[in-house]
């Protein structure tokens, strides 16, 4: 039995999120610029070695694997990476598979997600206003996301949805939103804007809405029962007591979760991130190119899981984004 990946301070690492391709068929605003360059096609490592390097993170003791990207579903070919990753969750090594998508491609692959054996998915979703989807993603289009929800859950799939947090962009759906999750049989997280990339001209101070103030104004409409359960990661649970709706708050900013922290991130360069809010990285698309034997592979990893610092540095409290880190949510993926 191999050892598993403990980090120096004594977190195991059970969770991967890797990012398939930095390409997306939207351009939200707090996550690319309208023009954004992507990486050349020779630089994202193939389907066959998005493989390997999961595989060999299973093998280390990864139990909960997480697609994302950019958007996930528009790599081509991806279903074949998942068909391929389903025979971990036969044998009992990967406990879930899952991934975190736009919703664009969902009627065309829920089926064959699911029959890859994916049994939940988080959707993004920040308005339920047509045009104020279209502002707020630039290019996608709310009616193909509602078709791609809706196939999701007659595939079997559940669906969380995840919405960023933004004020005086939804600050005045709040109610529509979480009454529209419970409708559905929807569960919802609301995520805080983190300040990830050189966007431009965006006001990340003016973007920022604290989910203090958020919680606060559900909790005007229904008490809320705080859920102990934690994902060793920044999302924190409550139960709304007059409807017995779950929502999740994701406060990377305002909470620190660091020390539970059980997870790292691959990008689609095969890059390994140990922390979002760090610069720090290691490269492991070297090691798996270099040899045909996961051995190099196996030793960078666990190097890297070695240096996984203690915490993120991200600050807004002093009115200018200290911690914030150059690269963009797509890159590393969210
Ligand atoms: N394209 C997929 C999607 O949108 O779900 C997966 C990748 S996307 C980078 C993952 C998540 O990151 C999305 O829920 C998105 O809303 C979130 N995200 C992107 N930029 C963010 C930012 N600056 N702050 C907080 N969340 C962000
Ligand atoms: Fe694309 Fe997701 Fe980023 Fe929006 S948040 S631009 S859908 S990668």
């Amino acid at each position: 039995m191999t050892n598993p990946l403990i980090d120096p301070f004594a977190r195991a690492i059970s969770y991967l999120r890797v990012s398939v391709t930095d390409r997306c068929d939207f351009r939200c605003v707090y996550c690319m610029s309208e023009n954004m360059t992507f990486l050349p096609k020779k630089e994202l490592l193939t389907l066959e070695e998005l493989d390997r390097m999961c595989s060999a993170f299973v093998r280390l003791g990864v139990k909960k694997l997480r697609i994302t990207g950019g958007e996930p579903l528009v790599r081509r070919d991806i279903m074949t990476f998942f068909r391929s990753m389903s025979r971990h969750l036969e044998t009992g090594d990967l406990h879930e598979l899952t991934l975190t998508t736009n919703g664009s491609q969902l009627e065309k692959y829920a089926d064959d997600l699911f029959a890859a054996g994916v049994r939940r998915i988080n959707v993004s979703l920040d308005t339920l206003d047509e045009d104020k989807f279209a502002k707020i993603t630039r290019w996608g289009r709310l009616p193909q996301v509602m078709r791609g929800i809706d196939a999701a859950q007659k595939a079997g799939l559940r669906v969380k949805i995840n919405t960023v947090a933004l004020q005086d962009f939804n600050e005045d759906e709040l109610e529509a939103l979480t009454d529209w999750c419970a409708s559905r049989d929807l569960d919802l997280t609301f995520i805080e804007v983190m300040p990830m990339g050189d966007l431009g001209n965006e006001d990340r101070l003016g973007q920022y809405w604290s989910l203090k103030d958020l919680r606060a104004r559900i909790a005007e409409r229904s008490p809320l029962i705080d859920l102990p359960e934690s994902t060793g990661g920044p999302a924190r649970y409550v139960r709304v007591e007059s409807t017995g709706q779950k929502i999740g708050f994701i406060t990377p900013l305002s909470h620190n979760f660091c020390e539970s922290c059980n997870r790292v991130r691959i990008t689609c360069t095969g890059e390994i991130y140990t922390c979002l809010g760090q610069e720090g990285h290691s490269d492991l698309r070297g090691p798996l190119r270099a040899s045909e034997s996961d051995a190099d592979l196996e030793d960078a990893i666990r190097a890297a899981i070695a240096l996984k610092p203690k915490g993120h540095d991200f600050d807004y409290s002093r009115q200018q984004i200290d911690g914030q880190v150059s690269r963009h949510m797509s890159h590393t993926g969210g």
